[in-house]
């Protein structure tokens, strides 16, 4: 293998050009920063990890990097779930989470503008300090960075009413391969001059451009939240439950699932007292407020005992709601307590999710592999989680072979390899047989017009 050159004239440049920059370039410094959380990658090790502060500084950085032919890894909060952050050897790691200012709220334009390393939890308080609200909320959102969120095109557990990240996006600012710097889109609502270079960026995991800013689209604060959980004896039940409630024409604001597995897992962990013998568990919610909330949920009600639903409880106050959701958004922490938790992403149309819960429950069995099974149902996006004892030696190889199988099935339902999590490294090896050669072709090309040196986190995605 040729030797790397000798990073040190590119750090000893970029001090030189921006003295206050905060960079690290020890190896026991930098170790942290290799890793996003699928620690099962293997990721390369970095000659440096910087903090700019601002757009210029990441527009110097990268301006000197190309000049150098040094690759750059942008990175957010590090939470990420399929390598798009992890470390590239001999590249440089970008870490955006000092660029965390809310720049405005305007709130005659229902919007925000903001800075990447902006964390998305307190972009949702400071909307709702204004009455306002921001819609995208991944699991992650007390720690992931809306930088991130563009970068992957986050979902979350509201996505089935208001869209994913994409829907959020009015504008951005980017820094190129080149050092340059556009703004894509603006204020408005309504915007078609030339391509649409704002969508371009939105999920192409730092691989096309560094996003410094961007204008995010508010709405008003809708009100409080009606939740019913419903219990049912198979995960089959639950899938045909989800199917119904979207043949009905409901389009309740959270609609996630927990398998069998999960609940147990959760339960351990939270005490939270769901029942151990449930099949699996439907969590419904509606912010359609007052009586119009009430009747959506009646009608979900109607549509899980269609479905044979055992059990139907509605939580008592805002609290316990609270609570309910919080169990949710712990069901891969819960996983975790009990082995190795290696959670999956794959998505189908609505209507295909009891076939694809029957997949997974049968690549599990053969595998020998025990899986966790929640997600938000109500999008056809779930998540298998295997979870494996951390000393077993097969397990890795096991799960690789199991997870193809997964995949596969996704596809033959008319589904996807990732309904969130992004290709990363994890799964760039299964996007041709999604998207076919043709459009990886296309892919390339939008790649290399705008990283013709091909610096830009270089492994992830293609
Ligand atoms: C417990 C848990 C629950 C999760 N739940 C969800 C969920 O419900 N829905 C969901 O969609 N995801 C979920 N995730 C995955 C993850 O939190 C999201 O992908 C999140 O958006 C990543 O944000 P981050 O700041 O951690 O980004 P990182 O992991 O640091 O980076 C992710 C990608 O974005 C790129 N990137 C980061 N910042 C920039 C930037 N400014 N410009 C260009 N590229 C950039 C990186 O290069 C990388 O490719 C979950 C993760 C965990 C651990």
């Amino acid at each position: 293998m040729p030797e790397s050159p000798d990073p040190a004239p590119f750090i000893a440049e970029l001090r030189a050009a921006l003295p206050g920059l905060h960079i690290l370039t020890e190896p026991n410094e930098t170790e942290a920063y290799r890793f996003d959380e699928t620690e099962y990658l293997h990721p390369g090790r970095p000659i440096g990890v910087a903090f700019p502060e601002s757009t210029n500084d990441v527009a110097t950085i990268v301006r000197i990097a190309a000049a150098r032919g040094v690759p750059v890894v942008p990175r957010g909060a590090g939470t990420g779930l399929s390598g798009g952050a992890t470390a590239v050897d001999g590249a440089l790691t970008i870490v955006l989470t000092r660029m965390d200012r809310i720049l405005e709220i305007d709130r005659r334009n229902l919007l925000a503008v903001v800075q990447p390393g902006v964390i998305n939890a307190d972009l949702g308080k400071a909307a709702a300090a204004e009455g306002l609200f921001y819609a995208p909320d991944p699991a992650s959102y007390e720690t992931c960075s809306i930088g991130g969120n563009l970068a992957e095109n986050s979902g979350g557990l509201r996505c089935l009413k208001y869209g994913v990240t994409r829907d959020a996006v009015l504008g951005l600012e980017v820094v190129l391969a080149d050092g340059s710097v556009i703004r894509t889109g603006g204020r408005t609502i309504k915007d078609v001059a030339g391509y649409d270079l704002t969508h371009l960026f939105v999920g192409s995991e730092g691989t096309l451009g560094i996003i410094t800013e961007a204008i995010l689209r508010l709405r008003p604060a809708p009100p409080p939240k009606l939740t019913l959980l419903a219990f049912f004896p198979t995960v089959h039940a639950a899938g045909e439950a989800v199917a119904g409630i979207t043949a009905a024409g409901l389009v309740p604001v959270t609609l996630e699932l927990m398998d069998r597995f999960t609940i147990r897992a959760v339960d351990a962990a939270l005490r939270v007292g769901l029942p151990e013998d449930a099949g699996a568990m439907l969590m419904i919610e509606s912010d359609a407020g007052g009586d119009a909330a009430a009747d959506e949920l009646d009608r979900a009600e109607a549509a899980c005992g269609a479905a044979g639903a055992t059990e139907v409880v509605r939580a008592a106050d805002p609290t316990e709601a609270d609570w309910l959701r919080e169990a949710r958004r712990k069901a891969h922490w819960s996983l975790e307590q009990a082995g190795v938790a290696r959670m999956d992403d794959v998505g189908v149309p609505r209507d295909r999710v009891p076939d694809l819960l029957d997949a997974i429950e049968r690549i599990s069995l053969d595998a020998g592999l025990p899986v966790g099974v929640f997600g938000h149902a109500g999008d056809g996006n779930l998540h298998p989680t295997f979870v494996v004892d951390r000393e077993d030696p097969t397990a890795e190889g096991r799960i690789n072979a199991a997870r193809a199988r997964i995949y596969e099935a996704a596809l033959s339902l008319g589904g996807t390899i990732t309904g969130e999590h992004g290709t990363g490294v994890a799964k760039r090896g299964f996007l041709e047989a999604q998207v076919g050669p043709d459009a990886v072709r296309v892919m390339r090309a939008v790649k290399a017009a705008l990283d013709p040196q091909g610096i830009l986190n270089p492994g992830k995605v293609l």
